[in-house]
């Protein structure tokens, strides 16, 4: 009886050490592990820059299904990889005003691994003057898990607007929310982010960073 109770103690801890190596790959996580809420606070807070690669580590696949949002010009993603990105997304701009609601949409399908709400923005189609670090400059986000570590993010979006909730399963085309100003942003814009993570994002915590990005263009059904 001791023996046998001995080899389960055994057995408990060679589990959990087995699973604390383990990487990151359950699709499931953010699903049975959701929020109780958004985590929405006028903190500022800062994240580490993203560093660029060229490539997900062991030359993981991965394609996009729908383009993010519509826009009426792009600024591209820049960096070198392994040296922190200058510019960690590929933005789309829509500065048209007559155009109110622009949706931002699930790139793929995947769940909602964190959602960062109460960002504010001073006005939709100038520079933001409104708790500009709010969201570590992302301002209103969300983050997108696919699996496999690979993540997409939508940033500065419209205060109000955001839908998804932690956990929430979505299909490519799904509304996240509205393309808006808020954060470190100039005009009306999404800045989307393709990147990897090798540890879950924390929903109760302030704005994560991924561990790589990526050129979201790479991954495109379209060239936009
Ligand atoms: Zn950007």
């Amino acid at each position: 009886m001791t023996s046998r109770r001995f080899l389960t103690v055994k057995f408990i801890v060679l589990f959990a050490f087995v699973s604390f190596c383990l990487p990151v790959l359950s699709s499931d996580y953010y699903a049975q592990n959701p929020a109780p809420a958004f985590h929405s606070t006028i903190l500022q807070e800062s994240a580490p820059v993203q560093t660029a690669a060229s490539a997900f580590p062991g030359n993981l696949s991965w394609r996009m299904q729908e383009t993010p949002s519509i826009m009426t010009y792009k600024v591209a993603f820049a960096g070198t990889p392994g040296k922190p990105a200058s510019h960690e997304g590929m933005d789309f701009v829509h500065n048209i005003s007559s155009v109110p609601h622009v949706p931002v949409i699930a790139a793929a399908a995947g769940t909602v691994a964190y959602v960062r709400t109460g960002c504010p923005q001073s006005s939709m189609f100038s520079h933001n003057t409104a708790l500009r670090e709010a969201g570590a400059g992302w301002g209103n986000h969300v983050v997108l898990y696919h699996g496999n570590g690979i993540y997409t993010r939508y940033a500065h979006l419209a205060p109000g607007s955001v839908k998804a909730e932690v956990g929430e399963k979505m299909v490519a085309g799904d509304v996240i929310g509205e393309m808006g100003n808020s954060g470190r942003s100039e005009t009306r814009h999404l800045h989307f982010e393709v990147g990897y993570k090798k540890t879950y994002f924390v929903a109760s915590k302030p704005s994560q960073s991924f561990d790589l990005v990526l050129n979201p263009e790479k991954f495109m059904p379209i060239k936009p």
